[in-house]
């Protein structure tokens, strides 16, 4: 029995700036019905408040709780310490406001999101801490970002170029790794079988579910088509087209 649905965002309930066409009623429905709805989104460069403006300005209600970002898992994992970060002010604000400290003098972890203002200089500072012994932390593996305009990198692009430099492996905390759906599981309350995880990214979304036990529905809204599906070894339990055939799958079942 699903008490939870634990939804993606980008690709799953909005592309850029557009809706994903039923995404609100259907997340209407899941609260008419008494299930929780918790977005968990790879993204550490929003703030809650942002993503939740976001969503209401789509017909989407939305409270902080209702949400875990990337950045709010690696705050909420790690014991609290003092970072170094690369990325933006959401995710220094989100480690800070769970009792971390941001320092330039032997940090614990080295903190590791997508940042759009990248420079040579963060790079090498946060090899210099590395190979001082910090913990290396990545928010988010993702390689890419799917822009308008094109393919650009994303945070898995900054990681591996830490990684070669400082020549360690970096802890991921958001999807696939199980680390952010643990505590999503943990915040609900829930066992990974009363979950499902509904994305668009086999890679990512479908992966983390494998990862952590939680059961998963791709939606076919963005990322991943058919044809990637018949190449991939990794398979969710479900394939739905749009947010109409997820409806009928949750609640025909
Ligand atoms: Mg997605």
């Amino acid at each position: 029995m699903i008490k939870s649905v634990l939804l993606d965002l980008d690709g799953t309930v909005y592309r850029g700036t557009e809706p994903v066409p039923g995404a609100s009623k259907f997340i209407k429905r899941l609260r008419e019905k008494g299930l929780d709805c918790l977005f968990v989104t790879n993204r550490a460069n929003r703030s809650a408040e942002t993503v939740c403006r976001i969503l209401r300005e789509m017909d989407i209600e939305c409270e902080v709780e209702n949400l875990l970002t990337s950045a709010q898992a690696t705050a909420s994992h790690l014991p609290p310490g003092k970072f170094y970060y690369i990325g933006e002010e959401p995710l220094r604000d989100a480690l800070i406001e769970r009792g971390h400290t941001f320092s330039e003098d032997e940090p614990d972890y080295v903190i590791v999101g997508y940042d759009p203002f990248l420079t040579y200089q963060k790079l090498e500072k946060a090899t210099l801490f590395l190979r001082a012994g910090a913990k290396f932390i990545g928010t988010n593996p993702d390689k890419v970002l799917y822009t308008e305009y094109g393919i650009i990198p994303g945070n898995g692009a900054t990681l591996a170029a830490l990684t070669v430099a400082s020549e360690v492996e970096p802890t991921i905390i958001g999807k696939p790794e199980r680390v952010i759906i643990d505590i999503a599981l943990q915040q609900l309350k829930i066992l990974p079988q009363e979950a499902l995880l509904v994305g668009d990214s086999i890679e990512t979304d479908v992966r983390a579910g494998l990862n952590s036990g939680v059961p998963t529905a791709l939606i076919l809204t963005g990322v991943s088509s058919r044809q990637d599906l018949e190449k991939s070894e990794v398979q969710p339990d479900w394939v739905v087209e749009n947010f109409e055939e997820l409806e009928e799958l949750i609640f025909s079942a």
